[in-house]
């Protein structure tokens, strides 16, 4: 199965997606996390993502295009992943599109958690407050300007994804603003039905 998981920042993506690879034993990627590995690793690619991610902006298509590219070829990819914060633009979900018909796959489901934009802003605030209890350190596109930002870059770049996605009948909502357990039982009503595609058992 190639599940993309769909939403705003701090939509709960990250923990749902945790929660699918354990269940269905597929692999979990995360271009945040990948960038954010990069980063601490010092890498050519960490060095141009850092100022721009810690601004809130997009780190361009061509990068994450390559790091997506580059890690659907691992053996732990062969049945099938997650995607989660890839694709962000219209560019990268064609791009994915064209990787993914080289190898004759394609995308099984798209799940979009719906979640409103004051309780997205009123997350991460609470995201910043327990790290700062804990004496971790706050990450920095958590201030609460620079997730204005992301939200706003979101609705420009993000959100015309999913009428892509619609077109080619791929997307299933769920409702996000429910407990963390409420969306996994959501989530996984999605793929039970889901119709098989290509890709979908690997
Ligand atoms: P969240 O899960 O809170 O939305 P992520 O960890 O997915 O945040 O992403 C953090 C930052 O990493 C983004 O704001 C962006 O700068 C960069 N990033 C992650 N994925 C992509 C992508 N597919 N395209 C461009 N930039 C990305």
């Amino acid at each position: 199965m190639i599940l993309i998981l769909f939403g705003p920042p701090a939509a709960g993506k990250g923990t749902q997606a945790a929660r699918l690879k354990e269940r269905h034993k597929v692999a979990h990627l995360s271009t945040g996390d990948m960038l954010r590995a990069a980063i601490a690793q010092g890498t050519e690619v960490g060095k141009r993502a850092k100022a721009i991610m810690d601004k809130g902006d997009l780190v361009p298509d061509e990068i994450v295009i390559g790091i997506i590219g580059d890690r659907i070829k691992d053996p732990d990819c062969k049945n099938g992943f997650i995607l989660d914060g890839f694709p962000r633009t219209v560019n990268q979900a064609k791009a994915l599109d064209e990787l993914l018909k080289g190898r004759t796959l394609e995308v099984s489901v798209v799940i979009v958690i719906e979640v409103d934009e004051a309780a997205l802003i009123k997350r991460v605030e609470n995201r910043a407050n327990e790290a700062r209890a804990k004496g971790e350190p706050v990450r920095a596109d958590d201030d609460p300007e620079t997730f204005k930002k992301r939200l706003a870059v979101y609705k420009a770049e993000t959100a015309p994804v999913l009428p892509y996605y619609d077109n080619q009948g791929k997307t299933k909502r769920v409702d996000g603003m429910k407990s963390i357990d409420e969306v996994t039982a959501q989530i996984e009503a999605v793929v039970k039905t889901a119709k098989p595609r290509k890709g979908w058992f690997g």
